[in-house]
């Protein structure tokens, strides 16, 4: 469907919970957060029949996030389920990796085609340190299950942030260039407890710079790489793309929707607004008034986020939006 500013709204990044087995330390506090009451949190059962609302209104890609979307019990089944669903046409996983080595499979023959890997070192103490406790073998194992289940693409996304990883962007260039990896590098975003992290935060550009990717020719460029500008260098197996949500926001181009585990519709990630659905399927509320309420929040999509505005804070972490 349109929104107000004629964009094409059909992408839907469902968190199925906040919950997570790591603490990555951009994203959530050391102590963890306040896990929401199971009761609040949406059962697969109502996210599918948001699903089915979505499709309606002719959405057709679902990415499963969280938290940790691989910690909730059944997500096998449910996903399974989720493919199923008549008008699904791509269905993506967000994870951390540390349970792919056991069911990359899984997810595979569930019907999952695509999965986003997020991993910001290569280096065991630097990935603990970052994730507060995270074992980066058990990721790389992950990755490469998944690129031997078949998932494809395998894209691993790294958050670059200058006082944990900015040394080791060549290292996540080579994965590129030696296996069918697709890396991202990406800005660190101030949401939740990077609100306040900005001395942190490495624009692409400079990005670019380190790795001498300046010049790179506009011909080995990935047409429809979505939010990412990315490139398969010469001799590439994988591709190096690079996602700026600040220093070239994509806003005019944004297509999706996010619906957190609590079950609100938040329309842009940046945007404070949210439509509490769950609540209004709870009610009892018919399948047509849900229809629109959820209609009138992608109507009303913002025109563009204002993270580049320094007052800018949210109430939620990443984590409890669905990153
Ligand atoms: N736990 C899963 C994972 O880590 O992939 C899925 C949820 S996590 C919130 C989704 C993505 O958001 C991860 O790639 C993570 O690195 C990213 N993220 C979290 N906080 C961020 C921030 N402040 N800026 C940019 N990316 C962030
Ligand atoms: Fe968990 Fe993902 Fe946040 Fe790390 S980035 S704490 S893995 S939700």
């Amino acid at each position: 469907m349109l929104d107000q500013y004629k964009r094409q709204i059909e992408y839907m990044r469902i968190s199925v919970t906040d919950r997570c087995n790591l603490r990555c330390r951009y994203c959530m506090p050391e102590t963890g957060i306040e896990w929401l009451p199971h009761e609040d949190i949406l059962t697969y059962e109502e996210i599918l029949q948001l699903m089915r609302i979505s499709i309606q209104f002719g959405f057709k890609s679902f990415r499963i996030t969280g938290g940790e979307p691989l910690v909730r019990k059944g997500i096998i089944d449910f996903i399974r389920q989720a493919v199923q669903l008549p008008g699904v046409e791509d269905l993506m996983v967000t994870t951390n990796g540390l349970m792919l080595p056991d069911m990359a499979f899984d997810l595979k023959a569930a019907g999952v085609n695509r999965i986003n890997i997020s991993l910001d070192s290569l280096e065991q103490l630097r990935y603990e340190e970052i994730t507060r406790g995270g074992q980066v073998e058990r990721v790389i194992q992950g990755i490469f299950r998944s690129i031997e289940a078949g998932l494809s693409p395998v894209k691993v996304n790294c958050v670059v942030v200058r006082s944990f990883n900015l040394d080791e962007l060549p290292r996540f260039v080579e994965l590129a260039k030696r296996y069918p990896i697709h890396v991202r590098f990406i800005e660190l975003m101030p949401i939740g407890i990077s609100s306040d992290r900005r001395q942190d935060f490495v624009p692409i550009k400079e990005m670019k710079e380190i790795l001498g990717l300046k010049e790179l020719d506009a011909s080995t460029c990935v047409k429809g790489s979505g939010p990412a500008q990315a490139f398969i260098p010469d001799g590439f197996i994988g591709s190096v793309g690079f996602i700026s949500a600040l220093s070239r926001h994509f806003c005019h181009s944004c297509n999706r929707v996010r619906l957190t585990a609590d079950g609100k519709l938040r329309a842009c990630l940046h945007s404070k607004h949210e439509v509490d659905l769950r609540s209004a399927m709870r009610s009892g509320l018919p399948d047509a008034e849900i229809a629109g309420l959820f209609a009138s929040a992608v109507w009303n999509k913002p025109a563009q986020h204002h993270m580049n505005d320094q007052v800018w804070q949210d109430r939620r972490i990443m984590s409890q939006i669905g990153g």
